[in-house]
């Protein structure tokens, strides 16, 4: 066991990073407490861990308030992927925002120390590249993302005044794309599409001309990071940017996922989502400085591992 052990809470603990998470909450020796409304999430995510004797699982919406002893809270419940969030943008405003209130109450009860996974898309579709802590944003407040761009920017206030007002222990990660095993094969995003899509030989979708940005993280490298930002001294709450500085256009993505899973899915082009941002990259010199973190796994290598999990789930639950 790895320092002291202690009572952890992780909402949207049975979604893809919440999973990785708690499996790597109690390999250090803590006792999780994962709870989720299986909305995207899913139980398969977490089968491994029903049986070990510090991890607990309750279904629950964090829109309701939770009454529960913790000492620290990791708050993820969100739907991540833009389809999954645009599909009950009213929901996704709740869970934000509602979910943010409940948890940081509870926080204050129990004085427990509190995290909060943010988002890049906070700084909307940037004017800034790359992007650092101290740009504010660029975000439309009434487009089809606003309800997960503004839902999160107001948990990210709520964090801050419950700072002020109440001199609560935060930290506030500004999560960039991150990918891995456990990815939902049809939430929607872009690794998760276009590997599916190269290993069953269907069309690749490139959304517009394929010449936006993103920087992908891979999940072992993300979690490490909100690990370490957890860990941190009082006086660090963020907000800082945890994602991987290696930036790529969509189409150059689709090509090496095509090149590393021998594919001969061809590439086809779709309509570009509204508000789609076209340039996005962390600027990461705070996550160095105040973390001594980085990301440690080149893209190429993150995308082997993740093409070998879904081919096995494909071989298992063909889609
Ligand atoms: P995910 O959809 O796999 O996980 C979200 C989890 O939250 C799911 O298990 C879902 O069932 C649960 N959930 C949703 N609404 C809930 C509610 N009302 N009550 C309880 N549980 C609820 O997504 P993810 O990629 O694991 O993202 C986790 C967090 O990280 C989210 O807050 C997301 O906004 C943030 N984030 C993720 C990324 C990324 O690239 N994956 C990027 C930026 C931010
Ligand atoms: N995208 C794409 N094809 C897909 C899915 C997504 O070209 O099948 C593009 C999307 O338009 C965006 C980028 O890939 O420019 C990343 O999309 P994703 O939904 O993964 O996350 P975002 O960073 O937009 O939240």
């Amino acid at each position: 066991m790895k320092g002291s052990s202690l009572r952890v809470l992780v909402t949207g603990g049975a979604g893809f990073i919440g999973s990785h998470l708690c499996e790597r909450l109690l390999a250090d020796g803590h006792e999780v407490l994962c709870v989720d409304n299986f909305y995207t999430g899913r139980r398969s995510n977490i089968a491994h861990l029903l049986s070990h004797p510090r991890f607990e699982i309750m279904r629950h919406d964090i829109t309701f308030p939770l009454y529960v002893e913790v000492d620290r809270i990791y708050n993820l419940a969100c739907p991540a992927s833009p389809v999954h969030y645009q599909f009950d943008p009213v929901q996704t405003t709740k869970v934000s925002v509602h979910g943010a209130i409940n948890m940081l109450g509870l926080a204050k009860r129990t004085r427990a120390r509190i995290l909060q996974a943010s988002t890049s898309e906070v700084y909307g579709d940037p004017t800034v590249h790359p992007q650092s802590e101290d740009y504010w944003g660029h975000v439309n407040p009434i487009g089809p993302r606003a309800c997960y761009d503004e839902g999160k920017r107001c948990a990210e206030t709520l964090f801050f005044d419950y700072w002020r007002q109440h001199r609560l222990e935060i930290k506030v990660a500004r999560i960039f794309n991150t990918y891995g095993p456990r990815m939902h094969p049809n939430d929607g995003r872009v690794v998760s599409n276009f590997v599916v899509q190269a290993l069953k030989g269907e069309p690749i979708t490139i959304y517009g001309d394929g010449s936006q940005t993103r920087s992908f993280c891979y999940i072992d490298d993300m979690i490490e990071g909100l690990v370490r930002l957890m860990d941190t001294p009082p006086s660090i709450t963020g907000p800082i940017n945890l994602g991987n500085p290696e930036e790529c256009t969509i189409r150059e993505l689709a090509e090496l996922v095509r090149e590393l899973t021998g594919s001969r899915s061809p590439i086809v082009f779709r309509p570009q989502p509204a508000d789609d941002p076209c340039r996005r990259r962390p600027d990461i010199g705070r996550a160095r400085r105040e973390l001594g973190w980085e990301p440690r796994v080149p893209l190429r290598e993150g995308l082997l591992k993740t093409i070998a999990w879904f081919e096995r789930v494909l071989q298992e639950q063909p889609l």
